[in-house]
């Protein structure tokens, strides 16, 4: 579908390319692409959505080729965001471009290298993986003439901007006022289009970590019988398919997820289609002072809290996991503490920053896992997982 056709089936409630808030460099525009299908390419073509490969999501990189990494992940975040945009008559390219920006933030070794490096920066003014996904696109990416980062438009950076601090919300206010950490100072709502990535990542991990799971043989189909949603489908599954209950395989596992997968979008185009229709936003900026408009219906929530405390208990808090997390959050410490000592160990457009501290955060922050790796067994003789 051409640009125009898609942007002419946008409900009134959509962000609306043509009355996109802009960029903070003004640009002339890229037609015949929308501002923000131009977001996305930008965001595909970037050096740090390309690390995102090599990026532990929960099973750390190398320990096996069909984990999720955080790029596949992202791609699966865009996938069902898309879907939903698309029966909602959002802007899908706008759900494209942050689904496949939300991540880029992320330190290497998921969330045990976050934890590492926010207890390293405890002093130095923190660190938060979304607004560190903001800093990525708009300053750390440096591949245009006339400035640093992506200069997306304001409507992606809103939907990255997932979370902030009000000490670093001050922060940004003061730098850009009026622009994406407002709302988190006089407690608005994003976009729509923001609001459904945020739940399309959480449908994501919920189902793919069960998948990897499984597969890393950290969780049991026994154990998955606490949980009534895969229960649930698992059950329907049977019914349609008997045969699959004596079937050697992954087909009974994945056909689950798949139907749990519709099912969930299912409910959440309902429950949101039902929640928009009932207020009737003139604009995307009614939405943003609306309550929260996209969501599941309260018994499904109900069933999805119930698997995410599952997910956390069993898998994320397994103790192989763990023993990974230990060793991870020791490689990104100790790096921390060898480029604080030695900067010039970093390349010079780092080591010669005015914030030393922060430009250490942003080095590591950017790593691959096996990089992070290699600079610690460089830097430290020592070798904590074997690769
Ligand atoms: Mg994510």
């Amino acid at each position: 579908m051409s640009a125009s056709g898609a942007v002419d089936r946008l409900a009134p409630w959509a962000c609306d390319p043509r009355s996109a808030r802009g960029r903070r460099l003004h640009e002339p525009a890229a037609t015949p692409r929308t501002e923000h299908e131009r977001d996305r390419d930008r965001i595909v073509h970037s050096n740090s959505f390309r690390r995102l490969v090599y990026k532990t999501q929960v099973f750390v990189n190398h320990e096996g080729d069909l984990f999720r990494t955080r790029l596949t992940h992202s791609l699966e975040v865009a996938q069902l965001g898309r879907s939903m945009a698309r029966q909602l008559h959002l802007n899908e390219e706008l759900v494209e471009a942050i689904a496949l920006a939300h991540d880029l933030g992320h330190t290497p070794f998921g969330h045990a290298g976050q934890d590492a490096v926010q207890e390293c920066m405890r002093e130095h003014g923190g660190f938060e993986h979304n607004l560190q996904s903001l800093r990525v696109v708009d300053a750390l990416e440096i591949r245009y003439p006339d400035f640093d980062g992506l200069n997306l438009t304001f409507e992606t950076r809103e939907g990255i901007l997932k979370h902030c601090s009000r000490r670093n919300a001050e922060r940004l206010e003061r730098r850009e006022p009026g622009g994406p950490a407002r709302r988190f100072l006089d407690r608005s709502q994003p976009s729509l289009e923001a609001q459904l990535v945020d739940l399309a990542d959480e449908m994501a991990y919920n189902a793919h970590d069960i998948d990897d799971g499984v597969r890393a043989g950290l969780l049991t189909t026994a154990q998955l019988e606490q949980v009534p949603l895969f229960v649930r489908h698992r059950d329907a599954v049977l019914d349609a398919h008997p045969a699959l209950a004596a079937q050697p395989g992954r087909r009974l596992l994945l056909e689950t997820l798949r139907q749990m997968l519709s099912a969930q979008i299912g409910d959440l185009v309902a429950t949101t289609s039902a929640a928009v229709a009932a207020l009737a936003p003139a604009d995307a900026d009614a939405v943003r002072a609306a309550p929260p408009l996209a969501g599941y219906s309260a018994a499904l929530r109900a069933q999805i809290d119930e698997l995410k405390r599952f997910l956390f208990g069993s898998l994320y808090r397994h103790p192989q996991v763990m023993q990974n997390t230990e060793r991870a959050r020791t490689v990104v410490a100790e790096l921390f503490a060898a480029y604080a000592a030695a900067p010039a160990e970093m390349p010079a457009d780092y080591a010669g920053a005015a914030d030393l501290m922060r430009a250490v955060a942003d080095y590591i922050a950017g790593m691959t896992d096996r990089y992070a790796l290699r600079e610690h067994q460089r830097l430290t003789g020592r070798t904590l997982f074997a690769v």
